[in-house]
C-alpha cells in the first residue's frame, strides 16, 4: 500500500505492528571492507525508540548475529536476525535453525579451499555457518570468483546466492528473509514494513505480498543506491535515497 495509507494503519496498530530491515546497504553504507560497514548516524537509537513504540523491529541481514550485535550494542530491544535466518537474538537470547550446526564443517572447509584459489583482491568472509565472497575490490574477476564458488558449492552441497559484489555460500536450509519475515510477522497481527537494497531482500517483499492477500497492510521499501537491482526497486511501494533516507521514513514511525 501507498506510504501515507500505511503510517494511518501503523497509527492505529502500532503495538501489533513488524519492522524488519536489511542492515548492508540499508541501514549501513556499502563500504569496500565489508568488515567495516557501520550504521549511519542516528539508526541504533532511532531503532531502540521505535522497539519500545512497536510489536518489533528486527534487523534481518545475511552477517552472523555476533557482527550485528556489535554494532546493535545500543539496542537491546531490537531483534537481530543473522545468516537469512540461521540465527536469531531476541532480548539476549541466541537461537540457532536446528539444521545449523552440522554445515559448519562444510563452510569450514570451503573458506579454507577458497582463501587458496581466489584470484587477488577477492577475499572470504568467515560466518561460521556460512561464508561469502567479496570481490568488490577486484570486480573484472567476477567470472573467476564465480567459477570458484560454483565448484566448492557443488563439491560441499552448500548453496550459492548471489549478492551486491559478492557471493554467498549458505546451507541448503530452506531460510531466506522471506521465511524470516514469514516466522517474524506471525508474533503480530498488525502491519508489516521490510526495507532493503539487494536480491535478497525480494524474497522479504514475496512475504509481504503473501501477508497482503491475507490482509494485513504491508509497505514494501528499496533504498536506491548505485547497485540497487532494478527488480527490487520494481516492486517496492516506497523508494528512498541511500540508508539516510531510510532513516528520514523510519522517523516517520515514531509516535
Ligand atoms: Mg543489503
Amino acid at each position: 500500500m501507498d506510504l501515507s495509507d500505511f503510517l494511518d494503519r501503523l497509527g492505529s496498530h502500532r503495538r501489533a505492528s513488524l519492522v524488519a530491515l536489511d542492515f548492508d546497504g540499508t541501514l549501513a553504507e556499502i563500504v569496500d571492507d565489508p568488515g567495516s560497514a557501520r550504521p549511519v548516524a542516528g539508526v541504533t537509537e532511532l531503532l531502540e525508540r521505535l522497539a519500545g513504540q512497536l510489536g518489533e523491529v528486527a534487523v534481518v541481514s545475511g552477517r552472523p548475529v555476533g557482527f550485528l550485535s556489535d554494532r546493535f550494542v545500543d539496542c537491546p530491544s531490537v531483534t537481530l536476525v543473522g545468516l537469512y535466518g540461521l540465527e536469531l537474538c531476541r532480548a539476549g537470547q541466541l537461537e540457532e535453525h536446528p539444521d545449523t550446526a552440522r554445515w559448519r564443517v562444510a563452510v569450514q572447509e570451503s573458506v579454507r579451499d577458497l582463501s587458496d584459489r581466489l584470484p587477488d583482491g577477492a577475499a572470504v568472509e568467515d560466518k561460521g555457518a556460512s561464508l561469502t565472497v567479496h570481490y568488490r575490490a577486484a570486480p573484472t574477476q567476477a567470472d573467476r570468483v564465480t567459477a570458484a564458488a560454483r565448484e566448492v558449492a557443488t563439491g560441499t552441497g552448500l548453496e550459492l546466492r548471489h549478492a551486491k559484489m559478492s557471493i554467498e555460500l549458505h546451507p541448503p536450509v530452506r531460510v531466506d528473509k522471506g521465511t524470516v519475515l514469514a516466522d517474524l510477522s506471525e508474533r503480530h497481527g498488525g502491519p508489516v514494513c521490510f526495507i532493503g537494497d539487494d536480491l535478497g531482500d525480494l524474497r522479504a517483499f514475496d512475504a509481504l505480498d503473501e501477508l497482503e492477500a491475507l490482509g494485513r497492510p504491508t509497505l514494501r521499501v528499496a533504498v536506491s543506491g548505485a547497485e540497487t537491482p532494478p527488480a527490487l526497486l520494481e516492486r517496492a511501494d516506497e523508494v528512498v535515497d541511500g540508508p539516510n533516507g531510510a532513516v528520514g521514513l523510519l522517523s516517520r514511525f515514531e509516535d
